[in-house]
């Protein structure tokens, strides 16, 4: 196991289950253990960038790419024209527990701002 080998990764290659919603050869998407919504998806990508702090130039497309897998599951949720929230958290003060970089996609009712 390496410093980049989290749970996510696990559930990015199958070895551990989860409730996919969306996959393709660089992104996996996956309900949330612990939703914060109706509907609360993490979306990650299968390469292991730790943190949003470890993204290279490189990685803009890849990172593009989990935006947009976010604003399509929020299409075929229903939730698009409601509204929705997209959450990368970093490090500790950011409350990122996971060390696999991923985008939160919370929707399916009204949400409060500032989060807290
Ligand atoms: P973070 O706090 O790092 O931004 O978010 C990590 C998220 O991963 C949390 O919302 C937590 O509920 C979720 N989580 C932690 N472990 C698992 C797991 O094993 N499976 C799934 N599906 N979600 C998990």
């Amino acid at each position: 196991m390496t410093d980049t080998d989290t749970i996510f990764g696990k559930i990015a290659r199958g070895d551990i289950p989860a409730d996919i919603v969306y996959e393709d050869d660089e992104v996996v998407a996956f309900r949330d253990l612990n939703p914060q919504a109706p509907t609360h998806v993490l979306i990650i990508p299968r390469k292991p960038i730790p943190t949003l702090n470890d993204a290279t130039e490189e990685d803009a497309p890849l990172i593009g790419k989990l935006l947009l897998a976010a604003a399509r599951l929020a299409k075929e949720f229903g939730f698009a024209e409601d509204g929705y929230r997209t959450v990368v958290n970093c490090n500790a003060n950011g409350g990122q527990t996971v060390y696999h970089l991923h985008v939160h996609l919370i929707g399916g009712r009204p949400l409060q701002w500032p989060p807290g």
